[in-house]
């Protein structure tokens, strides 16, 4: 079994073509239903008791819930504004409420999970609730730009907690203090984190281990509408894909840096979630297929 944690959130995103208010998102939400796919995988997440029962009931569908809290109070609520590209993304709100003072713990049930993925979140949450498990064989953590500004030391001390960290380009820059991305994985490696995946949004990934790189290209695509949860469907499927082989070695993860890179590709063609919950596995089965015509020369 597979645990993730992390945001579920209501967003509002802004982009060109449309304006999607008070959807369901959060990192927590992309990344677990990604990783549904592959493997059973249980939620531990908070929201607030304005949580929307048709949201309820739609993770019902993907996920364990048993991990899911519903306290008193409004929940994580991310407004966001993609300019004219759709490559850059302005912040416009980051309201906690919930998250804020959230004391999560690890359902019984959820205690051997040998998998287990700290999506964006607060740190300090995350690197408590690691320490919660008792058979962990791979863990997994991203970040972003509002944590990394407001808990840099807290963001690090997560690193040493994990085995992977999986964080785009941009900020792995903003974290590590460095410009080159060889650069701020050494910097991550050397805080106690064994692989680091830098996510370059459309043109794919870096994954480091040791001294060895993999790069990956992006699924290319003409028609993308919403890159909202790329990179966390992205993390969802490599984490989902690792526990579904129960594996860990070199080549398990080079696939499952594949396997992230195409179900990114399939959450950026539709607004929110829709792209995910759209999909059927055959899908994820042929866009593998084509992805490795595509890169084989
Ligand atoms: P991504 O596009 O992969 O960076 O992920 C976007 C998702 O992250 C949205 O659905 C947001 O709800 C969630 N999110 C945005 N900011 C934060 C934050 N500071 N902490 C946790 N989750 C966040």
């Amino acid at each position: 079994m597979l645990t993730v944690f992390g945001s579920t959130a209501l967003d509002t995103i802004r982009t060109p073509s449309k304006i999607l208010k008070n959807v369901l998102g959060g990192a927590a939400t992309f990344a677990g239903i990604s990783a549904s796919f592959f493997v059973k995988t249980g939620l531990i997440a908070v929201v607030g008791n304005d949580f929307p029962k048709k949201y309820h009931n739609l993770l019902a569908k993907y996920l364990d819930l048993r991990g899911l809290t519903i306290e008193k109070g409004k929940t994580f609520h991310y407004d966001g504004s993609y300019d004219r590209t759709l490559s850059t993304r302005k912040t416009l709100k980051t309201d906690l409420n919930v998250l804020k003072n959230f004391k999560p713990t690890v359902p019984e049930e959820y205690k051997k999970s040998q998998f287990v993925y700290l999506a964006n979140n607060d740190p300090d949450q995350n690197t408590k609730l690691i320490k919660e498990f008792d058979k962990v064989k791979f863990s997994m953590c991203d970040t972003i730009e509002f944590w990394i500004s407001i808990k840099r030391n807290a963001v690090i001390n997560m690193i040493k907690s994990v085995d992977a960290v999986v964080i785009n380009d941009e900020e792995a820059k903003l974290l590590t203090k460095e410009f080159n991305l060889i650069k701020c994985a050494k910097k991550m490696m050397n805080w106690g984190a064994k692989y680091v995946i830098i996510k370059k949004g459309e043109h794919g990934s870096l994954m480091f281990f040791d001294d060895l790189i993999f790069p990956s290209a992006g699924f290319s695509l003409e028609d993308v509408v919403d890159p909202t949860g790329a990179g966390d469907s992205f993390a969802g499927a490599m984490i989902g894909y690792l526990a579904s082989k129960n594996s860990t070695t070199f080549s398990a993860i080079k696939k499952a840096v594949v396997y992230g890179n195409v179900l990114g590709s399939f959450a950026v063609e539709k607004y929110g979630l829709d792209g995910l919950l759209q999909l059927k596995n055959q899908d994820i089965i042929q866009r593998i297929k084509q992805y490795e015509k595509m890169i084989r020369f």
